[in-house]
């Protein structure tokens, strides 16, 4: 069975990340949606809110699993015997990071633990979390960007219904 991992902070999920996770879907047996505790970050949601919205996003995908994990992707791939990490990529911007992230992963695993890269679908490609809460927090109209229910908690949080 192919499994693959999807991980990321998700805070939170957008439609260009549920695009990645249904073409996913589509290429391996089994995708796991790993939500992290970045510490360069400090996300809006907490890690049992950005798990919820996920589930939700995805009830409908039966080989995807959400899973939280707090700790180094590379320890999580060992702990669960995966071999693949996926990542979406917008833009040139994100490549070099990613390059280096996936190098990085590939060292750390002793060359078991590969990066396949999924370019965004041109209609989210100018999506990210970040842009979806700087509209959402001046009440702006980001039902282009996330589900209904992934809107909904977005406006509650700011205050907003
Ligand atoms: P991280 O904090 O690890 O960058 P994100 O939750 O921001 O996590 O993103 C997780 C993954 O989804 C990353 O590989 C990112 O490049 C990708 N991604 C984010 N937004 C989009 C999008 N609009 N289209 C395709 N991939 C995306």
């Amino acid at each position: 069975m192919k499994t693959a991992v999807y991980p990321g902070s998700f805070d939170p999920v957008t439609l260009g990340h549920l695009d990645i996770i249904k073409r996913a879907s589509a290429m391996f047996d089994e995708v796991i949606v790993a939500v992290m505790t970045n510490s360069t970050k400090s996300p809006l949601f907490t890690l049992d809110e950005r798990v919820k919205m996920l589930k939700e996003s995805v009830k409908d995908l039966p080989n995807v699993k959400i899973e939280s994990f707090d700790g180094l992707l590379i320890d999580y791939c060992k702990q669960n015997q995966i071999h693949i990490i996926i990542r979406g990529l917008r833009a040139v911007t994100d490549f070099e990071y990613e390059l280096q992230i996936s190098q990085i992963n590939r060292e750390l695993s002793h060359h078991e633990v590969d990066t396949v890269f999924l370019t965004t679908s041109l209609e989210y490609s100018y999506l990210s979390s970040s842009v979806v809460k700087e509209i959402a927090s001046y009440n702006g109209d980001i039902t282009p960007c996330v589900s209904d229910f992934v809107g909904e908690e977005l406006y509650k949080k700011y205050g907003y219904k």
